[in-house]
């Protein structure tokens, strides 16, 4: 099973596709992990990415591509893709490599939350700059307000999680990702998955989906019986 997952800011995406490859058993390839690893490497390549960050400028398509396929050849088939392709560029290099090597798509699955919601979830985000702690106000509020339970400092908002941030990265997702839904749509691929409500629910309307595609992969394929 191998499928591609995504959705705007704060729309649980992470916490699912840790669940979709604890349950199927698939690589787990993000972006964003793979460019922090690198970051983190200290290679030359590493600490361009850095910087490119730092100006808070796009990452070219280039080493994108370069870097997410060369884990592809690794995992080779059973993954789950998150927060890739984000470009028509993208878009292309991957679908070439997967013609080249027979790999075939199941599902290119949105997990769609509202702005209200995704600026709700986000916006609302406080964390301990001393422990790492994380809060949120409506959802796992400290004891004391604007105290950490486990170590007592001053909760903070990061500057990412900042309402106009977090409305900016949403009207980006939307525009950058519309021409790659469409596409997706068009090869009869794309899913969208309703993001709202709590973790449980929004898995109960992913599972039977993956579940369905793992028992077709599955299940050989028999003559017909008399019924
Ligand atoms: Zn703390």
């Amino acid at each position: 099973m191998n499928i591609l997952i995504f959705g705007p800011p704060g729309s649980g995406k992470s916490t699912h596709s840790r669940r979709i490859v604890d349950r199927y058993g698939l690589s787990y390839i993000s972006s964003g992990d793979i460019i922090r690893a690198e970051i983190a490497r200290g290679t030359a390549l590493g600490n361009e990415l850095g910087r490119f960050l730092a100006r808070g400028d796009l990452i070219p398509d280039t080493v994108v591509n370069t870097l997410v396929i060369s884990r592809l050849r690794r995992a080779r088939q059973n993954f789950i893709i998150d927060g890739y392709p984000r470009t028509a560029e993208q878009v292309l290099t991957l679908e070439n490599y997967l013609y080249d090597h027979g790999i075939v798509l199941d599902l290119a699955m949105e997990i769609f939350i509202s702005k209200e919601e995704s600026i709700e979830r986000i916006a609302g985000r406080r964390i301990c700059p001393r422990c790492g702690a994380v809060y949120h106000v409506k959802y796992s509020p400290p004891k004391v307000p604007g105290k950490c339970d486990v170590c007592g400092a001053e909760l903070i908002q990061r500057e990412d999680d900042r309402r106009d941030v977090v409305e900016r990265r949403y009207d980006l997702y939307i525009s950058n990702m519309a021409p790659i839904i469409k596409f997706y749509k068009r090869h009869g691929l794309y899913v969208r998955i309703d993001g709202h409500g709590s973790i449980e629910e929004v898995w109960e309307r992913i599972r039977p989906l993956l579940d369905y595609i793992r028992a077709r992969e599955t299940s050989p394929r028999r003559p017909p019986e008399p019924l």
